[in-house]
């Protein structure tokens, strides 16, 4: 049986608050391994602005975390398709696997919105809580039917997916806020240019 953590997102891109996030969670939860899940479509965000292809946001985890133990790309609401709901990533992953005990990796403000998810309430049957703090963010008190969640405190990075993309379109310096593996990715497939093709593919 192995203890496996679900940390979903958007991922557009991803940077090293999002990994700091995943290898944290993993050491205080005492995880095997983290999968980080690419969303294919997340439905809150829909309307907010054109998203990257989600092949190519799985392409940029997946180099993201070359030579990190114990994460992992995870392409299954890419393979799904349509609309991604956690509930149903939960559900699938258990189907493949159900001797192992899952853990629903969350950031504290996505822990704050989590009653507004799909099937919140079916969430807690499925994997337990692992919330991720910032020093200074006040830990979530409504967090849905989830008995007695882990928490994993990580210092307060502040990098963001918007800043990077709006430095790709600036033609500013990216290092130092993804890893180099992913940087490349963004430069060698035109991303976050405006005009660019997987822009809004
Ligand atoms: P995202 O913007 O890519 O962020 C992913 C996670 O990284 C969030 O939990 C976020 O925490 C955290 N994070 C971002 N910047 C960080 C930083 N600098 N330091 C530390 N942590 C940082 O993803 P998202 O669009 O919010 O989606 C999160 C997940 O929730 C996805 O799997 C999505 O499918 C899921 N979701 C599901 C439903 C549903 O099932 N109906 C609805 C909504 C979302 P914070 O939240 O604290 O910023």
């Amino acid at each position: 049986m192995a203890r496996i953590g679900v940390f979903g997102g958007t991922f557009d891109p991803i940077h090293y608050g999002h990994l700091a996030a995943a290898v944290n969670a993993r050491h205080a939860a005492g995880l095997d391994r983290v999968l980080l899940v690419v969303a294919n479509l997340p439905w809150q965000k829909e309307g907010d602005r054109d998203l990257t292809s989600a092949v190519a946001r799985f392409g940029l985890v997946r180099e993201a975390v070359v030579g990190v133990a114990g994460l992992e790309a995870s392409d299954i609401e890419i393979i799904r398709g349509g609309t991604s709901y956690t509930i149903d990533t939960l559900v699938e992953l258990r189907e493949k696997s159900a001797e192992d005990e899952y853990f629903l990796i969350v950031g504290a403000d996505a822990a704050a919105g989590i009653t507004s998810w799909e099937r919140c309430e079916d969430l807690p049957k499925f994997a337990r809580l692992v919330v991720v703090n910032r020093p200074g963010h006040p830990k979530p008190s409504n967090i849905g039917e989830f008995d007695s969640p882990i928490f994993a405190e990580i210092p307060s990075l502040a990098i963001s997916s918007t800043d990077i993309r709006q430095r790709v379109a600036d033609g500013r310096p990216l290092e130092y806020l993804l890893p180099p593996g992913a940087v490349e990715y963004i430069r060698r497939n035109g991303l976050y240019r405006v005009g660019s093709r997987l822009y809004s593919e």
